[in-house]
């Protein structure tokens, strides 16, 4: 089959949804025109009105390319978000939407090890398709997830969160919880940091810059930390 050149429009037909928190739900999308992608790389998600009104946003792949012929978009439905909004109140099975991707970055995991990865809120998305496609080809590699939410009401994909990962909740801990509380911090990152490697940073512009930093402080250098910003605000 020839390849489709990422970048050109198709139709995705919507095979299954996840509720995954209260304003998060997985889509996932059987494509016409499917091609694997790299773990951390993204699609663009077009809608047309009846008047030719457009938009058009990104959304990163969560599942691993092992998943021939489908993709899953995990979406956090934003206050006032025209598109986040279209995907949870209108969006239902078997409905059809249009797609172009998977959009190549310097933001994707080709095996490097070991890899931390430091996502915030919705930042774990792509992060997930990483360790996904770990856990799916190489398991024994050295992978771990720093994973900063505000309350246990707001971890994605929480069956998914193995012994590699390390939560905090910078609002609300879960009852009796003995793990790390607040923002990400110097303590949490040494914990988890394995000062060498490749370090995969997502979530908004502010989470991105603090995390970066204590990268930074805790002796990565900036060719070793790749970061991806989903938005404004934290
Ligand atoms: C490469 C890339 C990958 C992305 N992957 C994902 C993903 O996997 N899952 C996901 O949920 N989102 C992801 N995003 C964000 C997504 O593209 C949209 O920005 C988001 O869904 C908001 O779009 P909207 O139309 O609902 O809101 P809009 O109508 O654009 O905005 C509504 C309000 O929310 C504010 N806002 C816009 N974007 C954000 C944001 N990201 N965070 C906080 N406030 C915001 C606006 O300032 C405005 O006040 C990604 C962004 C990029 C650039």
């Amino acid at each position: 089959m020839e390849r489709l050149t990422p970048g050109a429009w198709q139709i995705a037909t919507v095979v299954g949804i996840k509720q995954e928190t209260h304003s998060v739900r997985s889509y996932r999308l059987k494509l016409a025109e499917w091609v694997p992608h790299l773990p951390g790389q993204h699609y663009d998600v077009r809608l047309t009105a009846p008047d030719g009104y457009r938009a058009q946003r990104s959304y990163s792949v969560a599942s691993s390319p092992l998943d021939a012929g489908e993709i899953e978009l995990t979406v956090d439905r934003l206050p006032d978000g025209e598109v986040s909004a279209y995907f949870h109140e209108v969006l239902v099975v078997g409905d059809q939407i249009e797609v172009r991707g998977p959009f190549a970055s310097y933001f994707v995991w080709r095996g490097e090890e070991p890899a931390l990865l430091v996502g915030g809120a919705s930042g774990i998305v792509p992060l997930m398709s990483m360790l996904r496609h770990r856990r799916l080809t190489s398991p024994g590699s050295a992978m771990r997830l720093i994973y900063s939410v505000r309350t246990a009401d707001d971890v994605i994909f929480a069956d998914e969160l193995g012994e590699e990962s390390f939560i905090t909740f910078s609002r609300r801990p879960p009852e009796g919880w003995m793990g790390h509380t607040g923002r990400i911090d110097a303590g949490l990152v040494s914990r988890a940091a394995f000062g060498e490697g490749v370090a995969y940073v997502c979530g908004s512009n502010g989470f991105v810059e603090t995390a970066s930093g204590l990268l930074l402080d805790a002796g990565y250098g900036p060719q070793q930390i790749k970061t991806e910003r989903f938005g404004p605000t934290s």
